[in-house]
């Protein structure tokens, strides 16, 4: 017997044995509610540490670089072909190591460097990847941005059209990392016609509402979809274009490789084919109708508690704590947060004064929890700790009233076990 093949983790190196056994720990024993993370199934955790990791398949189905690609293909195209119903679009790519990349390769598929970009303001909820000076995005391309209204927190589509028009975007993105509310794709594919621009919708957050109709699906609308596979869609860590346009989409294959990327990882292209295949049955359906639910559940704990939501609530799977009515910035409750066992990141509010390292908010999600089974009447109570700990804050007793919540959260989460078996 040849121990390089036989030999567990657990034995071959303890030290890293140790890392994953701290970190399934922290997943059991806290509330995660960080909006852009979930917990993946047993189904495709064993997919995405398969043997699949040892092929090499640069390419796609059916014309690859290398032999001995038949089993993998079956993956690819099972893959494909389940992101394709699941978004009712002509074509798909799920090689995207990341959602990143996958901006990345439409980026290069369609512009030129140099071109002009409009995107939502990172500041307002965007991502780095719409033009951030900081992101490649920013450098190569000449961004431009929208955001939202002083007033209600919503996109301002006024200000949106009027710089499209007065610009002349070659390609305007909608989507976002930190926007609580429905994006109006129908209003923003009409300002892309108006000015000759490429739409591309990025709903790298929303993916798992857009699948089952709780957001609008922006397929049939815009030139591009991008998405990341790891958030609400509940996969592996990844990204994926999908297109309505299988012309566009030749395009965007190049792009992907050998444009942007070299050989793909079959394992999560695998992981992938096996959450898309979750989200087509009914019950991820009511599972995403269950997230929505308690984000507004969540949502209620707050205000009722006395907090302020940027926009005053959510439509979807997230929402933005606002700490300028307390004076507190978000790394000081965040850290609290995590004192009581409670995972949540800090966040730029829309008009924030504070620098990106301390930011005015918290963003929150329902994502994970409701993997994990949290109900609404749970969700409320999360909503109503994170106002105890944030008043606690302002009164300069934050740390005592921490403590005394974590083992409140304890309690909460063995109810919930996650993992059993692992
Ligand atoms: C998370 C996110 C991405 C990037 O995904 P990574 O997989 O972290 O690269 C891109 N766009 C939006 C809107 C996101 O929220």
């Amino acid at each position: 017997m040849n121990a390089f093949f036989t030999t567990p983790l657990a034995q071959a190196d303890k030290a890293i044995q140790s890392s994953l056994t701290h970190e399934l720990a922290r997943q059991r024993e806290g509330i995660e509610l960080i909006a852009s993370e979930n917990y993946v199934s047993r189904a495709v955790l064993e997919a995405a540490g398969s043997v699949l990791t040892n092929k090499y398949a640069e390419g796609y189905p059916g014309k690859r670089y290398y032999n001995g690609c038949a089993a993998v293909d079956e993956a690819e195209t099972l893959a494909l072909d389940r992101a394709k119903k699941l978004f009712g679009a002509a074509y798909a790519n799920v090689q995207p190591h990341s959602g990143s990349t996958a901006n990345q390769a439409v980026f290069l598929a369609l512009l030129q460097p140099g071109d002009d970009i409009l995107g939502l303001d990172l500041a307002h909820g965007g991502h780095l990847t719409h033009g951030s000076p900081v992101n490649m995005s920013g450098k190569w391309f000449k961004p431009h941005f929208y955001g939202v209204k002083k007033d209600d927190e919503r996109i301002d589509y006024d200000q949106l059209a009027e710089t499209a028009h007065r610009i002349k975007p070659k390609l305007i993105s909608a989507g976002a990392s930190a926007y609580p509310r429905i994006i109006n794709f129908n209003r923003m594919a009409e300002i892309a016609r108006e000015v000759g621009a490429y739409f591309m919708a990025d709903i790298a957050h929303i993916a798992g509402l857009c699948a089952v109709g709780l957001h609008p699906n922006p397929l049939p609308l815009a030139d591009v979809v991008t998405t990341t596979t790891h958030k609400t869609l509940r996969g592996p860590r990844g990204g994926m274009i999908l297109s309505r346009d299988e012309a566009l989409g030749k395009k965007f294959n190049s792009a992907v490789f050998p444009g942007v990327q070299g050989g793909p990882l079959m394992h999560i292209v695998a992981g992938k084919a096996v959450a898309f295949g979750e989200a087509l049955t009914p019950g991820y359906k009511t599972y995403i109708q269950g997230v929505v639910d308690n984000c507004k559940a969540m949502a209620k704990g707050m205000t009722d508690n006395g907090l302020r939501l940027v926009s005053g609530g959510t439509d979807n799977h997230l929402c933005l704590l606002d700490l300028r009515p307390q004076a507190l910035t978000g790394d000081v409750v965040t850290d609290l947060l995590e004192h009581a066992g409670i995972t949540a990141n800090k966040n730029m509010v829309p008009f924030d004064t504070q620098p990106p390292q301390k930011t005015s908010g918290v963003r929150v999600g329902s994502a994970a929890g409701t993997t994990r089974g949290f109900t609404e009447s749970d969700f409320h109570q999360i909503g109503s700790w994170i106002a105890e700990i944030t008043h606690a804050a302002k009164a300069g007793n934050g740390e005592a009233t921490a403590h005394k919540v974590k083992a409140e959260v304890a309690r909460l989460c063995e109810k919930y076990p996650l993992y059993q078996g692992l």
